[in-house]
């Protein structure tokens, strides 16, 4: 038997990563469960360990270059060399163009471009060194464009050049960059955007669900299956692609 590897997945606290945390777990990886709060992780990581599975709970900023040095590092140390990455962390802070603030569009900039540069620049050397690696970027359908969202919008396309370039540039060492691009996913996030514009969830749920081919709104295990794919071993020939995992081809 091969040795068990080890995977980050960022932002992994709640949400779609907690969902990504708990998949990789099933599928046999260590999962070291990242997120701003390392108490917010004790979640994520109890159900891991109580269904067999090897978990670690790392608090840090993606966005802190020391701190994600550190982390990393520390992950190596506790359960093993890190050669799967989910760069999964993200925040919105939506508005008007007219209306966005200089710190809201920095802050939107920082966590996703910021946080997935220092995250994967940090875990590459553990993946060189094995040669093997997998690096998944969280996108969005955003990146197409979005009303309110130019920060978060110029983010998520701003993620799928990245994935492209590390695609072409680490693929010799056997490392493979792929993006997901959700559409409309049932956490925290979109619970947030319903109260920001003022209209129940349940509402915004099914106003949303009228708009998708496939007729209801998607789930943190529906990206966490497109994950367990690309970092598979048998994925190696998948390579700087952008999949939309949105109940069609645009949401
Ligand atoms: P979520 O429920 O808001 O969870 C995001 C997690 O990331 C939270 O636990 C948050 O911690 C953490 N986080 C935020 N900033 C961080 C930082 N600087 N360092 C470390 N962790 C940080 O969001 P989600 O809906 O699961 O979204 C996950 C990813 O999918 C994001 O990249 C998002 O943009 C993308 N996405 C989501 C949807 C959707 O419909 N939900 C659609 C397309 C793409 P705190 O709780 O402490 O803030």
């Amino acid at each position: 038997m091969t040795e068990q590897r080890t995977a980050i997945v960022t932002g992994a606290a709640r949400g779609i990563g907690a969902g990504i945390a708990l998949r990789l777990a099933s599928d046999g990886y260590a999962v070291a469960v990242l997120d701003l709060d390392e108490a917010a992780c004790a979640t994520t990581v109890d159900k891991i360990i109580a269904a067999g599975g090897k978990a670690l709970a790392v608090g840090v900023d993606v966005a802190d270059e020391p701190g994600t040095q550190a982390a990393v590092e520390r992950i190596a140390t506790e359960l093993g060399a890190p050669t799967i990455l989910v760069n999964n962390a993200g925040i919105t802070r939506d508005n008007l163009l007219f209306k966005l603030t200089v710190q809201d569009w920095d802050m939107v900039m920082n966590v996703h471009l910021r946080g997935s540069f220092l995250m994967s620049k940090a875990a590459q050397k553990y993946m060189t060194e094995a040669k093997f690696g997998r690096i998944v970027n969280l996108s969005s359908t955003s990146a197409l464009g979005n009303r309110g969202q130019a920060n978060y919008a110029a983010a998520k396309a701003g993620l799928q050049g990245f994935t492209k370039t590390l695609a072409i540039e680490l693929g010799k060492y056997g490392i493979t960059t792929n993006a997901i691009a959700p559409g409309f996913i049932e956490t925290e996030m979109t619970a947030a955007t319903a109260e920001r514009m003022g209209i129940s969830f349940d509402d915004f749920k099914a106003g949303a669900s009228k708009a998708i081919p496939v007729g209801h709104i998607g789930k943190p295990d529906d990206i966490a299956h497109a994950v367990s794919f690309f970092v598979s071993e048998g994925a190696g020939f998948v390579n700087g692609q952008v999949l939309y995992v949105a109940g069609g081809p645009k949401a």
